[in-house]
């Protein structure tokens, strides 16, 4: 039994990006927690403003219980870092908190953004992660780090802008899948009308394509970041 932690930038990112993984882990009886570290409203205000948005933060809460629960994860974390802003932050005090997480949680396995994402939250939420896992003596529960791609932010980077997503890691989700889509639903507020690149159909091609890349119905790719055989 493994013990897994899922960290993601905004509500619906740990569903766009290892949703159909993370079924797949509870269904094996692994434990899965879920963090979500920024709050997913207030980019869209010109000035941050929290207390305006008391019942979006309600919806979106539920939201992402819901969702979680529709993949049967238990655990789930909402932290209240500033949507879009985390690039405004002292980077300690985002490596803190995943450290602090990691400690409790003492995870074996850690899912996590890819660095070349447009998103900024998701970029330094990938640093925050590297420098946290450092493998010091003594920091010895994580034995797997992996990168997901995160549909309306990875394949939106340019090329020669940051480092490319190049997975190496394929995950088969085909019992799993529905079960992504319909936690994606749970998400309605976040998602949008295909061809947008964070439409359900998307993400059903996109898993579907995942799949093909190594010839089963349906996948999530990662990039590996780290591997521990002790
Ligand atoms: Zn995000």
């Amino acid at each position: 039994m493994k013990t897994v932690l899922v960290i993601a930038a905004h509500p619906d990112d740990e569903v766009l990006g290892c949703g159909g993984t993370m079924a797949r882990h509870v269904q094996e009886g692994d434990v899965v927690y879920s963090v979500i570290l920024a709050e997913g409203i207030t980019s869209r205000d010109k000035k941050r403003n929290r207390d305006i948005h008391a019942e979006e933060f309600d919806i979106l809460y539920n939201a992402a219980k819901n969702a979680n629960d529709i993949l049967g994860v238990q655990h789930i974390k909402l932290f209240d870092f500033p949507d879009n802003r985390m690039d405004s932050l002292d980077r300690l005090d985002i490596v803190k908190v995943v450290e602090e997480l990691i400690n409790d949680i003492k995870p074996n396995v850690i899912y996590t953004h890819h660095i070349g994402d447009v998103n900024i939250d998701h970029r330094r939420i990938h640093e925050a992660v590297v420098t946290a896992v450092r493998p010091i003596p003594g920091n010895h529960y994580v034995d797997e780090v992996l990168y997901f791609e995160t549909a309306s932010s990875t394949e939106w980077m340019t090329p020669e802008s940051a480092p490319a997503f190049k997975p190496n890691w394929y995950i088969n989700i085909e019992q799993t899948l529905e079960l992504k889509l319909k936690s994606l639903e749970a998400y309605e507020y976040e998602m949008r009308e295909w061809p947008h690149a964070r439409s359900i159909k998307a993400l059903e091609y996109l898993a579907k394509w995942r799949g093909a890349n190594i010839g089963v119905e349906a996948a999530e790719a990662f990039m590996l970041g780290r591997k521990i055989i002790k």
